[in-house]
């Protein structure tokens, strides 16, 4: 398990323990029909992808930090960038930034709280697996 690893299933939506099957079954996150559809186990080593009721609950704290983060950036970017800062224009940018990421982010909320439950483990994946 290293940092790498978190990063990697994070960013692109794999099987934090093994690293090679897919969370969604569509990974185009802007395929809005299904964005939310999830597999419910790792269609590679097996892992279960909802261990409990509620379990992607928590997913709404990562989302947050996404939101305060954007939030920062497009704020600094505008600061700096627009010689006279005025709130509307920055708030209407900054909405239609989050909307433009929602879809992004909701997924890596989901990926990065599965992520903090689960570590890469290649050896488990054959343990479990059913193939
Ligand atoms: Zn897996």
């Amino acid at each position: 398990m290293s940092f790498s690893h978190i990063l990697k299933s994070s960013l692109t939506h794999k099987c934090p323990r093994c690293l090679e099957g897919n969370l969604y079954p569509d990974m185009n996150p802007y395929h809005l029909k299904h964005t939310t559809e999830m597999y419910s186990h790792c269609p590679k080593c097996d892992l279960n992808f909802f261990p409990e009721p509620g379990y992607y609950y928590g997913a709404m704290y990562v989302s947050y930090a996404f939101t305060i983060a954007i939030g920062v950036a497009v704020f600094l970017l505008y600061f700096f960038l627009v010689p006279t800062f005025s709130p509307m224009p920055f708030l209407l940018l900054f909405t239609l930034i989050l909307l433009g990421l929602a879809p992004y982010t909701f997924r890596t909320s989901r990926a990065i709280w599965l992520n903090f439950f689960n570590r890469y483990s290649p050896k488990q994946q054959s343990l479990t697996s059913k193939k």
